[in-house]
C-alpha cells in the first residue's frame, strides 16, 4: 500500500551553464515544478518537464502548477495505491495535461521502488546496465561554433550528435559536419519548422545519410510525415506528435515514422511511457529517450526509463555538467569516456537529492495534505 501523506509543490529557478536554442527560441534558465512526496517517512520526487511557454506542448509550468493543486494532488492525496501504475487511472478524469500528470506519477514510481528496496530502473522493467548517451546541439550563432561544440562533445565521448535545425539553418551546417564528420552518427531535430513547401529541400539531406530527421511537420501530425516519409530514405522520428500508446500505434501503422523519441513527461508517465516502448518494440521499431532540459531528478528518471531493452539508440540524456552549473542531485549525472551512462542499481532513483540547494532555488511552494492525516 502506498500512503501519500502530503505532497509539496515547489517551483525552483535554475540558470542554464549555457542557453539553448531551438526552432522556438532561446532559453537562458529554467523555471521548474519539482513535486516531493511525503509517505510514511519516506521521501519520493518528480520533475514537471513543462517550459515556461506553452511552445513544445499546449503545457507550461504556470498550468501544471495550478492543474497539480486543484485537480491532479487531490486525487492522489488519501487515494488506494496499491501500486505506481493505478496512478493513470486515478487522473483520468483530466484531460491532457500530461507533463503535470507524470511529474506526480513519477514521483509515486519513486516511492514505490523505495517501499519495495529495488531500483527504479528495476521496477520499471529495464534491464540494461549501462545505457549509451548523444547530445543535442541547440542553434548556434555561427558555424564555427557549432563544429566546436560537436568537436567538445565527440571528445567528451558522446555516440551521438543531433542538431536542432531550422529553415535557413540546415542544409550547410549538415554539409560542413559531414565535410569534417563523414562517419559519425548524425542527427537532426527541426521541432515542427517545416512544411509541405519544404519536401524536396528536406528530401535533399538524404544525401547527409542522417541516422533521422526529427519532427520536421506539425507537432500534431502522422499524415503529412506518412507522405514525407515515402519522399525520403532518411528515417523520420516522431517527437512531438507521439502522445500516447495509440498515437504510436497509428504513426507505425501509416508509416508516419521509423524511429520513436519517448519523452515521459509528453506521454504522460512511466505507465505510458513503458506502453509506446512495448508497443514499438513488439513491431520493430526502435525507440530512445528525450531531454526537456531537465534538473537531476528528472535526467536520473530517464536513466532509469532508458534501461528498458528497446531504447536501442543513444538518447539525449547527458551529463548534468551541460546543463547546470550546479545540479540538485549527487552524485551528478556523468558520461563515461565511451558516451555511457552506469545505470544506478541503488534502491529507487540511486542519486541523493540536494535539498538545501532546491531550497535555496525556491521561488513559491505550496504543501498539500491528505485529509486523513490532518487531524492525526
Ligand atoms: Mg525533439
Amino acid at each position: 500500500m502506498l500512503n501519500i501523506d502530503a505532497i509539496y509543490m515547489r517551483e525552483i529557478n535554475m540558470p542554464l551553464a549555457h542557453p539553448f536554442e531551438t526552432s522556438f527560441g532561446v532559453t537562458t534558465s529554467r523555471r521548474i515544478l519539482l513535486i516531493e512526496l511525503k509517505s510514511e517517512g519516506l521521501t519520493a520526487w518528480g520533475e514537471c518537464v513543462a517550459g515556461e511557454h506553452p511552445y513544445f506542448s499546449d503545457e507550461m509550468i504556470d498550468t501544471a502548477w495550478i492543474i497539480t493543486e486543484t485537480e491532479l494532488a487531490p486525487r492522489l492525496l488519501d487515494a488506494n495505491l496499491q501500486h505506481a501504475g493505478d496512478v493513470p487511472d486515478l487522473l483520468k478524469q483530466v484531460r491532457g495535461h500530461r507533463m503535470a500528470k507524470a511529474a506526480l506519477e513519477n514521483a509515486v514510481w519513486d516511492l514505490e521502488s523505495q517501499v519495495k528496496k529495488v531500483s527504479l530502473a528495476s521496477l520499471l522493467g529495464g534491464s540494461r546496465e549501462i545505457i549509451p548517451c548523444g547530445v543535442s546541439i541547440g542553434i548556434q550563432p555561427t558555424l564555427e561554433k557549432v563544429l566546436e561544440k560537436i568537436e567538445t562533445e565527440l571528445n567528451a565521448g558522446y555516440q551521438r550528435i543531433k542538431l536542432k535545425c531550422k529553415p535557413g539553418w540546415d542544409s550547410h551546417i549538415f554539409e560542413a559536419v559531414r565535410k569534417r564528420w563523414p562517419d559519425i552518427l548524425l542527427s537532426c531535430d527541426a521541432n515542427s519548422a517545416y512544411r509541405m513547401k519544404d519536401f524536396d529541400h528536406i528530401a535533399s539531406w538524404d544525401q547527409f545519410k542522417l541516422l533521422m530527421i526529427e519532427q520536421p511537420l506539425w507537432y500534431d501530425d502522422f499524415y503529412f510525415h506518412s507522405m514525407l516519409q515515402k519522399r525520403i530514405e532518411t528515417a523520420i522520428c516522431l517527437d512531438e506528435s507521439i502522445r500516447n500508446r495509440r498515437d504510436a500505434l497509428a504513426a507505425i501503422d501509416m508509416e508516419s515514422c521509423q524511429i520513436i523519441n519517448i519523452k515521459v513527461g509528453r506521454v504522460g508517465g512511466f505507465s505510458e511511457a513503458i506502453a509506446v516502448h512495448n508497443a514499438a518494440a513488439e513491431r520493430g521499431i526502435p525507440v530512445w529517450c528525450g531531454g526537456m532540459l531537465e534538473t537531476g531528478i528528472g535526467r536520473a528518471h530517464n536513466i532509469a526509463l532508458s534501461s528498458l531493452p528497446n531504447f536501442s539508440l543513444p538518447g539525449d540524456v547527458s551529463a548534468s555538467a551541460r546543463y547546470w552549473a550546479q545540479d540538485i542531485i549527487e552524485p551528478e549525472v556523468t558520461v563515461s569516456k565511451t558516451g555511457e551512462i552506469m545505470v544506478p542499481t541503488d534502491i529507487g532513483s540511486g542519486y541523493g537529492i540536494l535539498r538545501d540547494r532546491i531550497e535555496k532555488l525556491t521561488v513559491r511552494k505550496q504543501m498539500l495534505r491528505a485529509k486523513a492525516s490532518v487531524t492525526a
